[in-house]
């Protein structure tokens, strides 16, 4: 099988890069940190001590990385991918960032004669360590379908949605519907303590309603328990709206609701809370309500 650079070994990243390795892939991987490394080196993966080496040889180097900043250090920095990257390997940058650095990257990438899709993904950190994942793949369709093998690897939904930089605009698309809706959640939750009401009971109520959803099932029990560990953290989801703002602004389209959710996110990081999981977006609400959502059973 191809050999594969995997460079970023965070939360989702790292069950990612072991999903390939437990596939038989042969991987090499690259982190700021060496723990994450030392621990894929232990199941099978080479270490690489930069983003050039862990490309070197390699027929594919996938990146997982925080924002965009990161994708561009990583991928066209000094010791970056393009350095070592073979001519007529691809990169699949499956990081949530701007689509219209997806595009720049992949124009820089084409001077190199090194092909590039975008393919964030979604299903949070449970999706990645299942390989249950939904991959948006921007990109040539010839280019998809040699990587969509690999790509099935790590997801069950994988869909090509259309040319670079197509990938990270569902992506944005995404993050600004599960955003409105977890702080729709938060909202009604609290206010459901407020009259008294023990959330959970509201939460049992209406599940099987049209109020029902994945981020309902997934978000208001945390809210309810008081479990904030991310999961997926409030200063990457305040990074995916900016993304989304930047790309409304690109296309002059009014985003009302992204743009306030962005300075409650804001608000948030402020507030030191920019590491914790996004259900802590009830925290806005319940500071604004002089309460805390509790259940009692
Ligand atoms: P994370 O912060 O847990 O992991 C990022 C990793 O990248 C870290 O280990 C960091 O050390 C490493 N890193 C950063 N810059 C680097 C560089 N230049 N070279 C090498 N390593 C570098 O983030 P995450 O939660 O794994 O998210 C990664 C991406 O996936 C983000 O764009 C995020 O928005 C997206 N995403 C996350 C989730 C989720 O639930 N966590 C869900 C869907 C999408």
């Amino acid at each position: 099988m191809a050999q594969v650079g995997f460079i970023g070994l965070g939360i989702m990243g790292k069950p990612m890069a072991r999903n390939l390795v437990n596939a038989g892939y042969s991987l090499v991987v690259h982190d700021h940190k060496q723990g994450p490394m030392q621990e894929l080196a232990t199941e099978g993966a080479e270490m690489a001590q930069s983003c050039r080496q862990a490309s070197e040889g390699c027929e594919v180097i996938i990146t997982m990385l925080p924002d965009s900043a990161d994708s561009e250090d990583a991928i066209l920095g000094h010791h970056g991918v393009l350095e070592g990257a073979p001519a007529g390997s691809t990169i699949i940058d499956m990081s949530s960032i701007n689509p219209l650095v997806s595009q720049k990257i992949a124009a820089e990438a084409a001077k190199h004669n090194v092909e590039m899709l975008d393919a964030p993904v979604s299903g949070g950190e449970p999706g990645a360590i299942a390989g249950t994942l939904a991959i948006m793949v921007g990109g040539n369709e010839e280019i998809f379908q040699k990587h969509e093998e690999l790509l099935h690897v790590m997801g069950r939904s994988v869909v090509r949605v259309g040319e670079v930089g197509a990938g990270n605009v569902v992506k944005v698309a995404n993050q600004m519907i599960v955003a409105a809706n977890i702080e729709i959640i938060g909202e009604a939750l609290t206010l459901s303590q407020k009259a008294g009401i023990d959330p959970k009971v509201v939460f049992d109520a209406i599940r099987g309603g049209l109020a029902g959803s994945n981020a309902l099932e997934a978000k208001a029990p945390m809210m309810m328990e008081r479990n904030f560990r991310p999961g997926f953290r409030i200063r990457l989801h305040q990074k995916d709206l900016n993304n989304a703002m930047a790309t409304a602004r690109d296309l002059g389209v009014p985003v009302p609701v992204t743009s306030l959710l962005q300075q409650v996110m804001g608000s948030l990081v402020n507030d030191g809370k920019g590491d914790l999981d996004h259900s802590a977006i009830v925290n806005f609400i319940e500071a604004m309500a002089h309460t805390e959502i509790r259940t009692q059973s």
